[in-house]
């Protein structure tokens, strides 16, 4: 690990005070669990001059209802999602998505804001110094991306254009599913935009000087069955080959209203639209989930060595409105 000037941070206009003056060169440290192994990895090749503690900004780790509205502020803990009984009643598929990250240990350190803005896991794009990197790819402003001819079992089978590693993050999937957005503050002040927008092919939606502030999840009208479902290779500890969350409404065994998100399969997060639009007004039975599967999936151009991540998925969407 390099030296860095480390600031501890007291407000959220200081905090984007100082990501303007640093002027792309400062970074934010919250929990830390993904931060860290970037700075100690050196696996890119821009070093930060400045590391900026959040943690000191006091009243950002809320989780709280407003009028029906849930909020989420940016620093509260993944473990504190997992135990909140807010959560439980309402907001199950954030919950079961939050419980499935990485360990206790991390899910104690880690929070919503850091786990949302987390890099990719791209292991051509994490290759450390100490063995032989940083490697050059697209994700880093030149070269090739080296997943398309490389061992890309673990990247994108839809929507990846130029680069095609996947969003990592599980609650991202889950705030999809529940329609949530994403507050972002900056220097002139602070802007919404839905959680669906946030992530970019090469990135996500933050400017060099905005912060994530936290999330709203609108009022959940009626009751909903809510569902995060991940396959991944370790249970206990792994980042997801494939996430699927649902919230869907049923009548008298009718989908009266429904959203489907797929993670860990594009850059960001996908909707499965036409999946939905297939399911809303129907009786739900295997057949018909069978038929959104296929159609959630109808866009998956597979790479190389990922094809196999599309038959996950689609098991996943059947288990989420069935079970
Ligand atoms: C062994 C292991 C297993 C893991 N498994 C999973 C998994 O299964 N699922 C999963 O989703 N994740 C997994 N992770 C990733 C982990 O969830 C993230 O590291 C964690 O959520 C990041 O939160 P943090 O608060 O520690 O963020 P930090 O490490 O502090 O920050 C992460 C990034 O976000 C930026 N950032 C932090 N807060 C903000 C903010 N408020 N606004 C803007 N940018 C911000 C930082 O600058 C940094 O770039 C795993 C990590 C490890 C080490
Ligand atoms: S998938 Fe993205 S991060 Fe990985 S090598 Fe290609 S451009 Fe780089």
């Amino acid at each position: 690990m390099r030296s860095f000037t480390h600031i501890n941070a007291g407000t959220v206009h200081e905090t984007c005070a100082l990501l303007s003056k640093y002027n792309g060169k400062a970074v934010l440290n919250a929990g830390g669990t993904d931060l860290l192994s970037t700075l100690k990895g050196e696996h890119l090749f821009d070093y930060p001059e400045a590391v900026i503690n959040t943690k000191t900004i006091s009243g950002l780790d809320y989780i709280r209802e407003d009028g029906g509205v849930l909020e989420i502020g940016a620093l509260a803990k993944l473990s504190e999602i997992v135990k909140s009984p807010l959560l439980k009643k309402n907001y199950m598929a954030l919950v079961e998505a939050a419980r499935s990250v990485a360990t206790p240990q991390i899910r104690n350190a880690a929070t919503m804001g850091g786990n949302l803005c987390q890099d990719v896991r791209c292991w051509y794009y994490r290759y450390p110094r100490h063995i032989g990197g940083p490697i050059r790819c697209l994700r880093k402003g030149s070269g090739p991306c080296l997943a398309v001819k490389g061992d890309n079992r673990y990247h994108a089978i839809m929507g990846g254009r130029r680069c095609f590693a996947v969003c990592p993050s599980d609650t991202a999937v889950a705030l999809v599913a529940l329609d949530a957005q994403i507050t972002i503050a900056g220097p002139k002040g602070e802007r919404k935009i839905a959680m669906i927008d946030f992530y970019s092919p090469l990135g996500n939606a933050l400017k060099k000087d905005e912060m994530v502030t936290g999330i709203t999840v609108p009022r959940i009208t009626g009751p909903m069955k809510q569902r995060y479902l991940k396959f991944a290779l370790r249970k206990p500890v792994d980042f997801a080959i494939v996430g699927v969350a649902s919230v869907i409404a049923i009548e008298e065994g009718v989908c009266t209203d429904v959203r489907i998100a797929l993670g860990a399969v594009a850059p960001g997060v996908v909707r499965a639209r036409r999946a939905e639009e297939t399911l809303r007004g129907c009786y739900i039975n295997e057949d018909i989930v069978s038929q959104a599967a296929e159609e959630a999936l109808a866009g998956a151009r597979p790479l190389s060595m990922n094809a196999y991540k599309v038959e996950i998925t689609k098991t996943l969407v059947k288990r989420a409105i069935l079970i």
